[in-house]
């Protein structure tokens, strides 16, 4: 990498510095948030051209659909529900939603609840608690609402959010991080920074100097389906989401978005059902069109639980490379070898920031997903 030049507002002198924050999905925002509260300067450093990572939501037939799960994980931590209420401005569904698991070529086993919130998160509701009920809370308007109003109060407390500026290395100096290297439309520049929060996807690991390592990852497909029965009838899977443990299939997981939000996405239309599939370098899966995925993803609906035949009206196939580590492939480091002022989001306090902050206190706890 060429020389960078140093920058910009955030490169002042001494303690006054930002600790910039590497990424912004679920845990970078969350990171973020809780550097605030340490009452630090922050900067976000988001490659793309919107925060919320994984975590965002994308707009099919005119309404949000969340990539990732869409309600609030069931082992949340308490105070969880409160955040995504307040967060979501209250326009949260509730679903009693169940799982089930296919193996051998058909679903088995009862249908089980997908999480463990309900009463709390019914109280927080302002809503009569649902004695017995397995509720998952959803928002209305997608997880993606969420993030983006995280990072609308992030701004108004004053962190500094850099959207379509990609971090490309530390900047290191005497065994301590003077900053993060930034590509951006204007070029490269280094954001000088007190302390760096690494909170990249899990196989990227920002080193010193400049320079990202990637582990092996696999890309995820999201197969998308507005689909009909001939007969009117409701068309879906045994339950809110069917996951798949039978090698014999390419789908990992098929759920039934208007399940999860049935008044958010409730329409002229059939059902709009996702299949998930997961494809590494050279998998002939990975060459094929969105057509073609389509009609794999139709192949396997009987083999899922979806037993009556639906009219497929059309499809929407979401890419998202690189999304999830390789079992085993995950990036090793020696925590002896980091510079000063490095931390990843998940280790904990951050090093060389003055006072140990808990940069990632708050990111699993807004970790807008139910537990497997
Ligand atoms: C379909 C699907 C289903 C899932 N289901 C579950 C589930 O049920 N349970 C569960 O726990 N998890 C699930 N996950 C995973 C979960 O969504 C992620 O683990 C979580 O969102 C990760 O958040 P993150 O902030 O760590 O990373 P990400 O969401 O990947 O965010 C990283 C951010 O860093 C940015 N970035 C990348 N490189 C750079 C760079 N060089 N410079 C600057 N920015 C960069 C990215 O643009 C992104 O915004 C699912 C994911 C998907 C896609």
């Amino acid at each position: 990498m060429s020389a960078p030049t140093l920058t910009r507002p955030q490169a002042r002198a001494g303690t006054d510095l930002p600790i910039v924050v590497a990424g912004g999905g679920s845990r970078g925002l969350a990171a973020a948030e809780a550097l605030l509260d340490a009452g630090r300067s922050v900067v976000v450093v988001e490659a793309a051209d919107a925060v919320g990572g994984l975590a965002r939501s994308v707009e099919l037939w005119g309404l949000p659909h969340s990539l990732a799960a869409p309600g609030v994980p069931g082992s949340a931590a308490a105070g969880v529900p409160a955040q995504w209420l307040d967060l979501a401005g209250g326009h949260v569904e509730r679903t009693a939603a169940h799982r089930a698991t296919v193996r051998g070529g058909r679903p088995t086993g009862p249908a089980r609840p997908a999480g463990r919130l309900a009463r709390s998160a019914a109280r927080l509701a302002g809503a009569p608690a649902l004695a017995g009920r397995h509720d998952v809370l959803s928002p209305v308007a997608g997880t993606g609402a969420l993030w983006a109003e995280l990072a609308r109060r992030l701004r108004a407390r004053g962190a500094v959010l850099l959207l379509g500026a990609t971090a490309v290395g530390l900047q290191v100096q005497d065994g301590r991080v003077r900053g993060l290297c930034v590509r951006d439309a204007a070029g490269e520049h280094v954001v000088a920074a007190r302390a760096v929060v690494d909170a990249l996807p899990a196989h990227r690991r920002l080193l010193a100097p400049g320079a990202v390592a990637v582990a092996r990852s696999l890309d995820t497909h999201l197969v998308h389906l507005l689909v009909d029965a001939p007969d009117g009838a409701p068309v879906g899977p045994p339950a809110h989401e069917v996951t798949v443990e039978d090698p014999s299939l390419r789908t990992r997981r098929l759920t039934a978005a208007r399940a999860w939000r049935p008044r958010a996405l409730a329409g002229p239309a059939g059902a709009v059902l996702r299949a998930e599939l997961r494809t590494a370098a050279g998998d002939e899966v990975a060459t094929l069109d969105d057509a073609a995925l389509r009609d794999l993803v139709v192949a396997e609906l009987p083999a899922l639980g979806v037993t009556r035949p639906v009219r497929v009206l059309e499809h929407a196939v979401v890419h998202l490379p690189a999304s999830a580590p390789v079992p085993g492939a995950a990036l090793t480091e020696v925590p002896g070898a980091l510079p000063v002022g490095l931390v990843r989001a998940e280790d904990g306090p951050v090093p060389g920031a003055g006072d140990g902050l808990p940069a990632g206190r708050a990111a699993a706890a807004l970790l807008p997903l139910p537990v497997r």
